[in-house]
């Protein structure tokens, strides 16, 4: 019997993945990509140093893709975090965990990781052609028979590529300018799939007035923060976050980003409560606050603040009390101190929008899992077309759970395409 011939659509993780696994167990495997080159984002995951993935056990694994995660079980189950490690290790690619149980290349060169997978794709056979924009799959009798292209090196000439599988592996929406411009979910699509509404997740957030902008490049860590809908508490955490001339960003930011993307939509009104003293409960902060009005009773109010908060915040704290900074310690009332203690643990500011895809680091919505089999990564529509990667209605938190489910979702979906190929 001949090899079959599979097409892997995106040279994204997900794709060299699938077409690596598909090549070593037999198939002839092209991956058409649109980009002059494969693994664009890849290379500036991790802030270019690539989070590969995370130490964390499966239960808490899954978990991290919320009511979703159930889906990838058997992805993880055939290719988990310590396969993907051993794999790269094979290639010759050391790791090392940080906080949070993060992997990251010893190295810490996302690109060292790019040009391994390229490098052991290709030496399983796989031949890779960049510069192709696949723009329609050919489907006879709701069986895959291959797809239609643009060559984007040549005038955009068109032309059909005929294969007996077709993997589609082509990201999400966010961060267009790596490829990943949402055209997977419009091949889907046309086979028939639903797609779940995309939304950019991880994503910073845009606030009401100026505040921002005047505590702009200010990081905030070990805080508190909460996220109010309509006066209801939805959420909170804690950690660090950033301060920008639109908004807010950083790691908790990006976290509640997808909880407040999807209340923004209902047009619910947020705002977000930020808990500079989460470490001092109201009582002992009090007790602070008075020792240190007390103990610097002839100093101006606004000096002894920098004894509470970093620079930038303390005219920001001035105006929003109201408490007037030329004010003597010794005359500042309980009404006020009342007012600073209130302020200093519940200081909010009103979320009006997010920032688009274009910085968005994941999408959120995709493929309808329902349509598509966990343990094959086969759509129930449409024989022989599979699924891979961030293209699936599948998003995590930041951590190395994303890259994961890209590696693993591959390494399935190129294993059972391959599975009857020879
Ligand atoms: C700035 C940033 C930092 C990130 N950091 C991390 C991190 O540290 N850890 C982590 O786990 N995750 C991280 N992510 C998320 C992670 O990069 C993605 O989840 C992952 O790349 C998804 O892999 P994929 O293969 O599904 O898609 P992609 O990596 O998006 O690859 C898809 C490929 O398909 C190609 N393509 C698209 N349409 C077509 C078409 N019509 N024809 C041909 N080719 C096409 C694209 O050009 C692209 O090369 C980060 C994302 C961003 C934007």
């Amino acid at each position: 019997m001949r090899n079959k011939r599979i097409l892997v659509v995106g040279g994204g993780p997900a794709g060299l993945m699938a077409a690596g696994q598909a090549a070593l167990s037999g198939a002839r495997v092209i991956v058409l990509e649109k980009k002059s080159k494969p693994l664009r984002k890849l290379g500036i995951t991790g802030k270019g140093r690539c989070n590969l993935t995370n130490k964390a056990p499966l239960t808490e694994f899954i978990k991290r893709f919320g009511s979703n995660g159930r889906f990838l079980r058997s992805a993880f189950d055939h290719f988990y975090s310590d396969d993907l490690i051993r794999f790269l290790k094979k290639l010759g690619v050391e790791t090392a965990f940080e906080r949070g149980g993060r992997v990251f290349p010893l190295s810490g060169d996302a690109g060292e990781v790019a040009d391994a997978l390229l490098k052991w794709a290709r030496g399983n056979g796989v031949k890779i052609r960049t510069g192709i924009r696949v723009k329609g799959l050919i489907i006879n009798e709701n069986n895959i028979a291959g797809v239609k292209y643009v060559n984007l090196q040549k005038s955009e000439t068109a032309g059909e590529y005929i294969a007996d599988k077709v993997i589609i592996a082509t990201g999400g929406a966010s961060y267009p300018a790596t490829g990943s411009t949402g055209d997977g979910y419009r091949l889907a699509e046309s086979a028939g799939h639903r797609i779940i509404p995309i939304r950019p997740a991880l994503v910073p957030l845009e606030t009401r007035g100026d505040v921002a902008k005047r505590l702009q490049g200010l990081s905030l860590k070990n805080i508190g923060l909460k996220v109010m809908a309509d006066d209801k508490k939805v959420g909170d955490i804690f950690g660090e976050m950033l301060f920008t001339h639109y908004g807010v960003s950083g790691p908790i930011i990006l976290t509640i980003s997808k909880i407040v993307v999807d209340l923004l939509r209902k047009k619910q009104r947020v705002f977000i409560s930020i808990d500079l003293k989460p470490a001092l409960d109201e009582k002992k902060l009090d007790i602070r606050l008075l020792r240190d009005l007390n103990s610097h009773g002839n100093k101006k109010f606004r000096s002894i603040l920098k004894l509470l908060l970093p620079q930038k915040l303390i005219p920001v704290c001035v105006e929003l009390t109201g408490i007037p900074g030329e004010k003597l310690c010794h005359q500042v009332s309980s009404a006020e101190r009342k007012k600073l203690r209130l302020w200093l643990k519940d200081f909010r500011l009103d979320i009006t929008g997010h920032r688009s895809f274009n910085e968005a680091i994941i999408t959120a919505g995709g493929v309808c899992l329902k349509e598509v089999n966990p343990k094959t990564l086969e759509s129930r529509l449409v024989k022989n077309l599979y699924f891979a990667g961030e293209v699936l209605d599948i998003d995590a938190d930041t951590g190395g759970f994303n890259l994961q489910a890209a590696f693993s979702t591959g390494c399935l979906a190129g294993a059972s395409g391959a599975e009857k190929s020879t």
